[in-house]
């Protein structure tokens, strides 16, 4: 047990894991539940409509609130933080956080990474503001090239040509490796992989294609409508052939490709097919405060109330640590023994109320 300079604290434990011995490394923070797109899979306009109820602003934790928890984080072992949401680029002031998260360290005095996963929108008008805030990486989501597609994808009518301008800003401004994240539905934009896989190709950016996922309850998510990695790397090695590399980092998410010629790199997230809970090591924020060691849990546990309550920060040390040691999650794993009857009355949480 040490101080920490950034932290203050007396009490840290720089060795806890859960009860299946893994770290917390991450920490994705939603700081918005509400979005400017209405992606079909996410936020299907039939339940996010007009009437939809999002969180009132005193409801969504405040920048000091997030820095307080990101520190006592960090204090914990997590090295990187990711801001998420809903679409985080919406939330005023963001580069005040991402200032304040800037500041954070390590216990050994590192500065932390801060990445952003964004649909891209407002990128090419924030992009240098972001990166001059001491933001480090951005990852976009794009699903489609077709503009016909995307912009019946994400249901708001918005262009890729705009989500393209985006990516190369981010990229200009320094905020690269630029990832693009194409989450492939079987019938709705699995014909899209190819033509995404050479546009990418021989660029800086790094393609990922994700398994769609049974997150949220609002999908109507079915088997069928995952087109598993493996499928993928057949159907692009054929035109491009493909060789597997290694894992770069522990937890790390993607399993990553390159082309044999040269042409660089691409990724797979493969949480249905090929779960990779063994070394989960990320921890999840609500936008008001709830901290879900899991993506497809039911519901959090409320930091807010102890924020708000008065708690000091070892009191908050403590029950970030007896949340995380009691954490026993592996859904991923588990998904393929529960019937489709099973899996559909298992309460989870939204993913543009939790992030990606
Ligand atoms: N709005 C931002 C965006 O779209 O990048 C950040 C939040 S969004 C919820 C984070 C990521 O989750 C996106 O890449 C999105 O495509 C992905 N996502 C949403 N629903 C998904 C699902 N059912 N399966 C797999 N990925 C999903
Ligand atoms: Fe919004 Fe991102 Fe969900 Fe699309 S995937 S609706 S952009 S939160
Ligand atoms: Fe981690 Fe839960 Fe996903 Fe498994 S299912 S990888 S435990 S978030």
């Amino acid at each position: 047990m040490r101080r920490l300079p950034s932290t203050g604290l007396e009490a840290v434990e720089p060795s806890l894991v859960d009860r299946r011995d893994r770290p917390m490394r991450d920490l994705r923070i939603s700081i918005t539940d509400r979005c400017n797109f209405r992606c079909v899979y996410c936020m299907p306009k039939t339940v996010f409509g007009r009437d939809y109820a999002f969180l009132d602003r005193d409801e969504l934790l405040s920048f000091e609130e997030i820095t307080r928890i990101a520190r006592i984080a960090a204090a914990h072992g997590v090295e990187k933080l990711r801001l998420t949401g809903g679409e985080p680029l919406l939330r005023r002031g963001l580069e005040g956080l991402i200032e304040q998260l800037a500041g954070l360290r390590t216990p050994d005095g590192r500065p932390l990474e801060i990445a952003l996963t964004t649909n891209g929108s407002a990128l090419a008008m924030k992009a240098a503001a972001l990166k001059a805030a001491g933001l480090t990486r951005v990852t976009v989501s794009l699903d489609s090239l077709d503009d016909e597609l995307f912009q019946a994808m994400n249901d708001v009518r918005f262009p890729v040509a705009r989500v393209l301008e985006g990516i190369d800003a981010a990229q200009a401004a320094g905020l690269g490796p630029v990832k693009v994240n194409m989450v492939v539905k079987r019938g709705l934009n699995d014909h899209e992989i190819l033509p995404m896989a050479r546009h990418f190709r021989g660029t800086p950016f790094t393609l990922r294609f994700i398994e769609y996922m049974d997150v949220g309850t609002t999908n109507g998510w079915r088997l069928d409508d995952v087109v598993p990695s493996a499928e993928i790397v057949e159907r692009i090695g054929a035109e491009f052939p493909l060789e597997p590399l290694g894992q770069t980092a522990p937890g790390e998410t993607a399993t990553r490709w390159r082309y044999r010629d040269g042409g660089g790199e691409i990724g797979f997230i493969s949480s249905v097919t090929n779960a990779f809970c063994g070394d989960c090591n990320r921890a999840r924020i609500s936008t008001e405060g709830r901290l879900f060691t899991c993506l497809f849990s039911a519901s959090g546990h409320d930091l807010r109330a102890l924020l708000r309550g008065g708690v000091d920060d070892e009191g908050l040390a403590d029950a970030m640590a007896a949340i995380w040691r009691g954490r026993d999650d592996r859904y991923s794993e588990v998904r393929a023994t529960l019937t489709p009857e099973l899996r559909a009355a298992r309460p989870k949480v939204e993913m543009s109320y939790i992030g990606g």
